[in-house]
């Protein structure tokens, strides 16, 4: 196959041959007829989201390996890592089985996080193809998954032992702020006051979180990824502690001050923070303190986030909107082209060590992503995909693909879907 005339994130205009799923040639001309003429549109390497949750096994109302991988390809994203908070859990190897089995019908390649509970069965998960152990929730009193200080220690120790990253949640539920339980709870749904959430769950529990997770992890040698950081103070403490870290779309998008909108649907862990600290996150993207964009993709039903600040679940979609929220950045000359390439490709395969991933470059997998970079639409939920049919970012401008490839198979063009490509990115190779 051979892609003429396209525009790479550094500016080069480029021919691109495929072969056997690989890419085999980047040139300035390449002999051969066209498959696809580019026509000076931007080709990118296909986004890599590390933090998903497709739900799948147990929740299936909410998303499947299927509505989330289209939403997926459809995005430009080519790679997802799903987290264990399944049912069943993937915390042994029946759990891991169980997943792996309905991740065979994923439209884009992915990788499977293995959790860690009280009741974990280490043995049986490393000796599966496991991206990651993720996202451990560090907190010793609160949290379904959570799990205390020597459990951690323990869960770090054997990720070490089998080059494994820990992947960490951290907000410490201990400094949390109780007294805002007290306030009265008003209304439901986009009518609630859901600034509680945010005044609730503090920035001072990430900070601290964040200090402990590196703590505890010591001089193991194990690599641990700070999840979605959310304040300026987290992604500090992670880069000094010499973690890496990732910022979701909504952290750097969206503010307490859009909480008066979107009420209980912009309920998540950790919350939206005040707009200073979204422009100091915002900063810290920009200027490449994070090291990667991810989503949390973490849908629920309308009639599930319809309830008040207390009881409505937490979590948004996102994976269908990240990339075209940070090209329509690029667009805007707020970021260059190279930036977000790095923050959603280059930079987690190399994080995660997928090394046929990430780029556009002889011998790597031909995952890539076709797009006019003069074109930008309106958000709007019923052109999305993801089986819940919202999203906190309706009505914000994003650059959509036209075309999604993964290892040279068209998976997504211009509304329409290709074969359910995709594969572990653990069995290949171990990339
Ligand atoms: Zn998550």
């Amino acid at each position: 196959m051979l892609i003429t005339n396209a525009v790479l994130p550094d500016d080069r205009e480029v021919d691109v041959r495929i072969e056997d799923g690989r890419i085999a040639a980047v040139e300035p001309s390449l002999d051969g007829t066209a498959d696809i003429d580019a026509d000076g549109k931007r080709l990118f390497p296909g986004a890599i989201d590390v933090h998903v949750h497709f739900r799948q096994p147990g929740f299936s109302h909410k998303e499947t390996w299927e509505t989330g991988s289209k939403s997926a390809a459809a995005g430009g994203v080519t790679t997802v890592v799903d987290q264990p908070n399944t049912d069943p859990a993937t915390t042994d190897g029946e759990g891991f089985d169980r997943k792996a089995e309905l991740a065979a019908a994923s439209y884009v390649d992915y990788g499977i996080n293995g959790g860690v509970t009280a009741d974990w069965s280490p043995e049986e998960l490393f000796e599966r193809p496991l991206f990651a152990l993720g996202e451990v929730f560090l907190a010793d009193s609160t949290g379904e998954m959570g799990i205390d200080a020597d459990l951690f220690a323990d869960a770090v120790e054997r990720a070490g032992e089998h080059d494994t990253t820990v992947t960490v949640h951290a907000e410490d539920a201990t400094l949390f702020d109780e007294s805002v339980k007290d306030m009265p709870a008003v209304g439901a749904g986009t009518d609630a006051n859901a600034d509680l959430w945010s005044a609730f769950r503090t920035p001072e529990a990430e900070e601290a979180a964040v200090e402990r997770a590196i703590e505890v992890a010591g001089d193991t040698g194990t690599d641990v990824h700070i999840a979605h950081t959310s304040t300026p103070e987290g992604i500090e403490a992670a880069v000094d502690g010499g973690a890496t870290c990732e910022v979701t779309t909504h952290h750097l998008f969206l503010s307490r001050d859009d909480l008066d909108d979107l009420g209980t649907h912009g309920r998540m862990n950790p919350p939206l923070r005040d707009e200073e600290r979204r422009r100091d996150v915002y900063e810290a993207v920009a200027d490449g303190t994070v090291d990667m964009i991810a989503t949390d993709h973490a849908p629920h039903t309308l009639d599930e986030k319809d309830a008040g600040i207390w009881d409505a679940p937490s979590g948004v979609p996102g994976v269908e909107t990240m990339l075209p929220l940070l090209l329509e950045e690029a667009r805007q000359d707020r970021f260059s082209y190279e930036r977000v390439r790095d923050l959603i490709a280059t930079t987690p395969a190399e994080t995660f060590g997928l090394a046929r991933k990430g780029r556009i470059k002889e011998g790597y997998d031909a995952d890539l992503v076709l797009f006019d970079p003069t074109e930008a639409t309106e958000i709007d939920a019923e052109a999305l995909h993801t089986k819940c049919q919202w999203t906190p970012f309706a009505g914000l401008p994003g650059v959509f693909p036209e075309l999604t490839m993964v290892r040279g198979e068209v998976v997504y063009q211009d509304g329409e879907f290709g074969d359910a490509v995709g594969r572990n990115v653990r069995e290949h190779g171990g990339q």
